[in-house]
């Protein structure tokens, strides 16, 4: 299909942080975007801007459950990527990322569709090769407290290659490194949203272990840009293939940044690390250089200004309405 044509596009956690930054570029791009979310860890108030817009269209489903919806294009999203939202229940969490893949893998056998897979640098698990390339298997705890993410996730790329080798369904599978930007929740309990309000709130930021295990970290813009150019990249490259900043920075360091930037008087305590936290992450690039000619290009500090601007407006919201 020429990509220039307008599409029906189907996005699976449409409404969460990255859900949400697609469906509006895709609608600016002309296209018509089906948002298929049941909100367990996000809020309606990322889409509510485009309830209005005539083509625009949610469905508010668990991806789990059987899929009826026509599309051209479907972009696999949903399930909660915060280690905090995925533990709430692990069970739920693994039934998202197998049903839900398989869910959408039958859509596309019956229907012709292009199906992308939001996979996760977690199929590294705590690596032991850095920084991680496509080639490299992993080091997963099959049991451990991230095990229902990280197999469900591993799992998930075993059936979009398995339906591609089988039933020669137009797959596309990106491995989504550290993203991070406006309209993660103010609870997500992921590492940047954690200290940004903690620093707004002039409340201790918790670095979890000595801080200086290591993570990358990639604005949601450029990430949006990567999901949309693997989408639309040549029949047959089915990747897996990383998108994500190889900028890497240690936990204090960044806890330093945003303390810094934030002009906060908060103070930096160190809590107990949790159980099978990586120890390094940064992802190599060069596929998505060559394959895609994708590369991030928001430094740090610029993605970390425009968050921190989002998240002091969020408390500002959230203040008024307990007042009310
Ligand atoms: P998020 O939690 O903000 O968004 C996930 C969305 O999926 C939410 O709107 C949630 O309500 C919805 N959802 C969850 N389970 C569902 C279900 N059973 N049925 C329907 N909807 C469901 O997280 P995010 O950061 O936007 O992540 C989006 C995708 O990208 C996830 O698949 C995640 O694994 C992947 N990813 C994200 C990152 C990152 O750093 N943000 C890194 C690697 C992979
Ligand atoms: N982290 C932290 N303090 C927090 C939240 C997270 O020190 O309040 C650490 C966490 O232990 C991990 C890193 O920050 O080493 C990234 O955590 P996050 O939950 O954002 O994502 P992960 O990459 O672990 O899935």
């Amino acid at each position: 299909m020429d990509q220039r044509e307008k599409q029906r596009i189907l996005v699976t956690g449409g409404g969460g942080f990255i859900g949400s930054h697609l469906c509006h570029r895709l609608l600016g791009n002309g296209h018509s975007v089906v948002c298929l979310d049941n909100f367990v860890s996000s809020s309606p108030r990322n889409i509510d801007t485009l309830l209005s817009h005539p083509r625009f269209e949610l469905i508010q489903q668990d991806v789990s459950l059987p899929l009826n919806v026509r599309a051209d294009q479907i972009y696999n999203l949903a399930c909660p990527a915060s280690p905090v939202q995925y533990q709430l229940d692990p069970v739920q969490t693994i039934r998202t990322n197998v049903a839900g893949a398989t869910n959408v893998l039958e859509l596309a056998k019956a229907t012709g569709a292009r199906v992308l897979q939001a996979s996760t640098s977690e199929i590294y698990g705590d690596p032991a090769v850095h920084p991680q390339a496509e080639s490299y298997w992993g080091h997963v705890n099959p049991i451990g407290l991230r095990a229902c993410y990280d197999e469900g996730k591993r799992c998930a790329e075993a059936l979009f290659f398995a339906y591609h080798q089988q039933f020669a369904v137009d797959i596309k599978v990106v491995r989504i490194f550290n993203t991070y930007g406006p309209r993660t929740q103010l609870d997500d309990g992921r590492v940047i949203s954690n200290f940004a309000v903690q620093a707004l709130r002039g409340q201790d930021l918790t670095v979890y272990g000595d801080g200086s295990q290591t993570r990358s970290f990639c604005y949601v813009d450029d990430l949006v840009s990567g999901l949309i150019a693997m989408m639309n990249s040549e029949q047959g490259f089915t990747g897996p293939v990383n998108l994500g900043n190889p900028e890497e920075i240690t936990i204090l360091e960044l806890a330093q940044m945003l303390r810094e930037m934030t002009a906060s008087a908060s103070s930096i305590v160190l809590k107990p690390l949790p159980q099978d936290d990586p120890r390094q992450r940064m992802p190599d690039i060069q596929l998505a250089r060559q394959r895609l000619n994708w590369q991030p290009s928001t430094p740090l500090k610029h993605g970390l200004a425009r968050t921190i601007d989002y998240f002091g407006q969020e408390l500002i919201r959230v203040n008024r309405t307990s007042l009310v």
